[in-house]
This record gives structure tokens, sequence and C-alpha cells, in this order.
């Protein structure tokens, strides 16, 4: 029960948090998807199977197949 990794307890919070764009996993910093016509500085919204745009409506699906 003593785990002592420092863990924070996520809170939910509203979304547009633009600092969670990016996902730092280990040493691997990953930046999410911004909009193809809003440009950079608008990203998409992650779903399960798909990328939105909250200001322009565009959707992308998201391929699940890897090579
Ligand atoms: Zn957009």
């Amino acid at each position: 029960m003593a785990d002592a990794k420092g863990k924070k307890q996520k809170k939910n919070k509203p979304t547009s948090k633009k600092y969670t764009k990016y996902k730092i996993d280990g040493d691997t910093i990953t930046r999410e998807k911004s909009c193809p016509r809003c440009g950079p500085g608008v990203f998409l919204m992650k779903t399960k199977n798909r990328l939105y745009c909250g200001k322009c409506h565009y959707t992308e699906f998201i391929k699940s197949e890897e090579k």
C-alpha cells in the first residue's frame, strides 16, 4: 500500500487545457495533432477512434491499423 512513487491524483477539470496536449512518456514527448483547417495551435480532440476540432468541426478518423 505504500506507493511512494509520487503519483499525483488526476482531477477532472474542464477541457481546453493546452498543456495536456503534450504527453510526456518517459523521455518521449508526444504532441497531439493540430487542426489542418485552423492551423497549429488548434488541437484536435481525441476520441475513441477519431480526432475532432471543436472550432471548425473538422473530423478525422484514426486508422487503427499499424504496420
Ligand atoms: Zn479546426
